[in-house]
């Protein structure tokens, strides 16, 4: 048991599971309200024990049964990544999917109320808290939540680039380069397990920019953006200091990848990212699905 040593929060961690060798459920519901970041509109989730593999949504007011996520639903977004699932929009899901994925909690029915999951503190942590106090068990020793890549795999998009090669384990490499003195070139790598993922990865908070924000208020988005559930940096400064690692900007690329790629599940992969985005998030976990066999579409 160990106090996680950012500044102001205080959380217990007990145990996860090792690696992503075997897949978990909760062991009770959980729900969490809050407003997402870029409609400004609250909302609730209520994350339910699954038998299921995957990532399963349904709408409070429906009588739908949960439909499985899988990549189709993915729909083009600049700033948050969104799905379409029937008819209904579900926005700004990455945070949520990499807590679930990063503690290796892989078979969840998940019910929303509104159109966007809640944005909590800007990071993964809250959603983390949620798992732990749902609990969590195994469902089956012998099914993986991550599968082999056989061979490497790399994307561009401009000077953006994502590669995969080949490990026994997945790790992620991040690179970012921003003309911004506050966060400038930062790199971050890690072998991610559900512990380093909860120690490293998921107290890392979401970032903008204080020159981009009418624009992005002008064209509908972050209308739920505070400096409270946000990192703002403003040149070479950050508005509301402190962060909670010095690198904390690279990290949350890397939640958002981490994110991004639980659909799909992890690869044994070394995967590297240089200054990454949604889309190219998205290029890479289709072509996991495409090349991997055993990725988690396949069990749908
Ligand atoms: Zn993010």
């Amino acid at each position: 048991m160990a106090l996680q040593p950012w500044c102001g929060l205080e959380v217990l961690v007990t145990f996860w599971p090792a690696n992503y060798e075997s897949s978990w459920t909760l062991v009770n519901s959980v729900s969490r309200r809050g407003i997402g970041l870029h409609s400004g509109a609250e909302s609730e989730v209520r994350l339910i024990p699954f038998d299921k593999p995957g990532f399963h949504v349904s709408w409070v007011d429906s009588k739908e049964p949960p439909i499985p996520l899988s990549l189709n639903q993915v729909r083009e977004s600049q700033l948050c990544t969104n799905l379409l699932i029937g008819n209904n929009c579900l926005s700004t899901v990455e945070h949520l999917l990499a807590a679930l994925a990063g503690c290796g909690v892989n078979h969840v029915h998940i019910e929303v109320s509104g159109n966007e999951i809640p944005l909590l503190d800007g990071s993964a942590i809250g959603w983390v808290e949620a798992i732990e106090e749902a609990g969590y068990c195994m469902v089956d020793e012998h099914q993986p939540n991550s599968f082999p890549l056989e061979n490497s795999l790399i994307f561009n998009r401009g000077t953006s680039v994502i590669a995969a090669t080949p490990a026994e384990r997945f790790s992620l490499v991040g690179i970012i380069d921003f003309p911004y003195g506050a966060i400038g070139r930062q790199n971050f790598a890690i072998n991610l397990t559900p512990e380093t993922f909860v120690k490293e990865i998921a107290p890392a908070r979401t970032f903008g920019f204080r020159d981009q924000h009418e624009r992005l208020i002008a064209s509908g988005l972050i209308k739920g953006g505070r400096l409270d559930n946000a990192l703002v940096c403003d040149g070479d400064r950050w508005m509301n200091p402190p962060l909670r690692f010095e690198d904390e900007p690279v990290r949350h690329k890397l939640l958002d990848l981490i994110g991004d790629l639980a659909i799909v599940g992890f690869p044994k992969a070394q995967v590297l990212v240089y200054k990454g985005s949604h889309k190219l998030h998205a290029d890479l976990a289709a072509a996991l699905m495409k090349n991997c066999p055993e990725s988690r579409l396949c069990f749908d």
